[in-house]
């Protein structure tokens, strides 16, 4: 199995926390659309495996028309063979929303709506510089699932300045009352360049205290895991049988094709990326075909930190037996070894042969992962 990844650049403004990449050159997607389709042409032959996800992200996919909406899935069709694809999703903003959008992206073959919500409070979406308030992301959230999408995620962020325990949780409340199947919730992290890092390093506002942002953690695992959401991996919650197909196979290494400026590919051996400047994608595209630059090679030891990093991120754990089997016994052993005070704190199990953070360890997990990669004593 493969998955396929298109990334829409396109955002009307930019919100203050946000480093992807993106542009405001809405009267170009057009233009966009053509390239992108150029490349998809130029690159199915990568595509050995059946195609089982795709994913439109952003930006903000739903910045496409109706008709370019549907221009770009048909397009992609007549370039690579989707018949297989299980699960189609596509990234969207609660100001974009109308039933004649989401109507034609189910035609067109669209089951999953992943929608940028961050907070059902309009103080701290005001703050985000959100271009939408509350009622319009619950308006859309609805006018999504009316249109038949029963697949549906939102994104939520916890520790933004101004926001308590108590507005956290009728955010949370919020989301649970619609009746979504699966919820992404990110610690606000400031990245170096956004205005938010600008903001904070003026003084602008009082960040949120850490331990504030540990009990938003534990509200949030809580109250979602008492409404019967399984928390599968660091960031992410789903209603049994929801899990993220796409997400999940970047976990475990399937191969996908990355399409349009800034998307990243990996083949099953090496990664590629595609330039993050829209004119350069363009021109590239135009010119050969193709856009990409393979990453550097992993050593053994990037290899070794990449599997204890994906497998550690996710519920099903880390395998020892294949990390036995991929760099041998004695690696393995580090692993069992470096863990145990993680284990004593009640932060990691080892079930048999599979290492698993716990709940309260999946908050820790950076420092976790840190501490089991390889170092002086990897041989
Ligand atoms: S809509 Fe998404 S991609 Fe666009 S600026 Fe906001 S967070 Fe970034």
């Amino acid at each position: 199995m493969a998955g396929i990844y298109v990334h829409i650049p396109f955002c009307k403004s930019r919100c203050i926390y946000c480093d992807f990449y993106s542009t405001p050159y809405t009267d170009r997607i057009d233009e966009y659309i053509n390239t992108v389709l150029r490349e998809a042409e130029t690159r199915r032959e990568e595509l050995t495996e059946p195609v089982t996800t795709v994913y439109f992200g952003g930006g903000t996919p739903s910045q496409l028309s109706t008709p370019q909406l549907t221009r770009l899935i048909t397009g992609l069709r007549e370039r690579v063979n989707l018949s297989q694809v299980e699960e189609f999703t596509v990234e969207v903003n609660p100001d974009d929303i109308t039933t004649e959008w989401v109507e034609a992206a189910v035609a067109a073959g669209v089951n999953r709506v992943s929608m940028g919500v961050q907070s059902f409070n309009d103080n701290e979406l005001l703050f985000m510089r959100r271009r939408h308030n509350a009622a319009e992301a619950i308006a859309a959230v609805h006018t999504i699932q009316r249109a038949g999408v029963s697949n549906m995620s939102i994104d939520l962020i916890y520790s933004i300045p101004g926001q308590t325990i108590e507005s956290w949780r009728e955010t949370i409340a919020t989301a649970l009352m619609l009746n979504v199947q699966h919820i992404s919730a990110y610690e606000l992290s400031y990245e170096r360049g956004t205005e938010l890092s600008r903001q904070a390093m003026l003084g602008q506002f009082e960040p949120i205290e850490e331990d504030t942002t540990i009990q938003m953690y534990h509200t949030l695992a809580s109250e979602l895991a008492a409404a019967g959401f399984e928390h599968y991996e660091v960031s992410n919650f789903a209603k049994p049988g929801f899990r993220s197909r796409h997400n999940s196979a970047y976990w475990q290494r399937v191969p996908y094709l990355g399409l349009g400026a800034a998307a990243h590919s990996f083949n099953g051996r090496r990664r590629s990326y595609n330039p993050d400047r829209f004119d350069a994608y363009i021109t590239a595209i135009e010119t050969f075909g193709k856009a990409y630059k393979l990453e550097p090679q992993f050593t053994r030891e990037e290899k070794y930190d990449e599997m204890i990093f994906l497998g550690l991120r996710t519920i099903d754990g880390l395998d020892l037996r294949s990390v036995s089997r991929r760099f041998g016994k004695s690696n393995a052993e580090r692993i069992k070894r470096l863990i145990q005070p993680f284990i004593a704190s009640g932060d990691a199990v080892l079930d048999s042969c599979f290492l698993r953070l716990t709940e309260k360890g999946l908050l820790l997990s950076d420092t976790i992962i840190r501490e089991l990669m390889a170092d002086d004593d990897f041989e």
